[in-house]
């Protein structure tokens, strides 16, 4: 048994080992260059559920080589999603919100619109020590530390909203990862988290979703209960269609406390009216 990424115990059974594989992101120079390989095999965990690789690639062998990779999201549903965030209960008059990658940047300006809202996004140079132009989510997912996170907010102060699209699923440490996001915020505030919904692709036997820079593999009932094994309580939650991949989005409060224990737990699938 493997140990989870996302509860910790050594609970992850293998169940399919696809070998050695070439990076994605690796464009060889020459037709006899020698082609760079990383193992990919699929585990699942008997406690959590939580469908992950079995043995995550170092951020460093998986950063690009080249500065020209460009990567987009489903971005269909933002202005909605915007207007939810806008509406979010609690928020003081001129809330903080931050984003976390550049994926981020285009919530961010929609929420400058609808609110005088105060953004910021963490910069990959100044606030992660990352000077590598070919680094991606990759690199930015493992500097991303609550060490780091705390040395931000006493530059930025707290946000009241974290908002993190598209990079959980990225996170070789998912504990490190919301450790980092919850430093970020305040007591009260909120964290946005969305991934994509790996459902159909599970369903569907659909082998080309594996890659190896995502180490979770989630559906609605597990992205929920990793949110909960972070210690974030999930108080509205999305399921985006879109034709090749749903898009989840929860938006959470941290929870009181440590981590807990979702098993015994029943499931959070109801929207909040916000
Ligand atoms: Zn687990």
């Amino acid at each position: 048994m493997n140990t989870c990424l996302s509860c910790g115990t050594p609970s992850v059974a293998p169940v399919i080992d696809f070998g050695r594989h070439a990076l994605c992101n690796r464009f060889l120079e020459t037709a006899t260059a020698t082609e760079e390989t990383v193992p990919l095999g699929m585990g699942a965990c008997h406690r959590c559920g939580v469908v992950q690789i079995l043995e995550p690639s170092s951020p460093e062998s998986l950063k690009p080589h080249v500065p020209w990779i460009t990567c987009t999201e489903p971005e269909g549903h933002l202005d909605d999603l915007a207007a939810t965030i806008a509406r979010l209960p609690g928020l003081p008059a001129e809330a903080t919100i931050c984003g976390v990658s550049s994926k981020d940047d285009s919530l961010l300006r929609r929420l400058e619109y609808l609110r005088p809202f105060r953004t910021w996004r963490i910069d990959p140079n100044k606030d992660l020590g990352i000077q590598d132009p070919c680094a991606g989510i990759e690199t930015m997912q493992a500097h991303l530390t609550p060490a780091r996170a705390e040395a931000m907010v006493s530059r930025q102060g707290l946000s009241d909203i974290v908002i993190a699209r598209h990079v959980f699923e990225h996170a070789s440490s998912p504990t490190t990862f919301a450790m980092a996001l919850k430093q970020l915020v305040t007591s009260g505030g909120y964290v946005v988290i969305e991934v994509p919904d790996c459902q159909k692709a599970l369903d569907a036997f659909d082998y080309t979703t594996i890659w190896e820079e995502h180490s979770l593999y989630l559906t609605p009932p597990t992205f929920h209960r990793v949110l909960q094994e972070q210690g974030f309580t999930v108080q509205h939650s999305l399921c985006i269609p879109y034709a090749l991949e749903n898009s989840l989005i929860a938006i959470t409060a941290v929870a009181s406390g440590s981590q807990t224990s979702c098993l015994d737990e029943q499931l959070v699938s109801v929207d909040v009216e916000v």
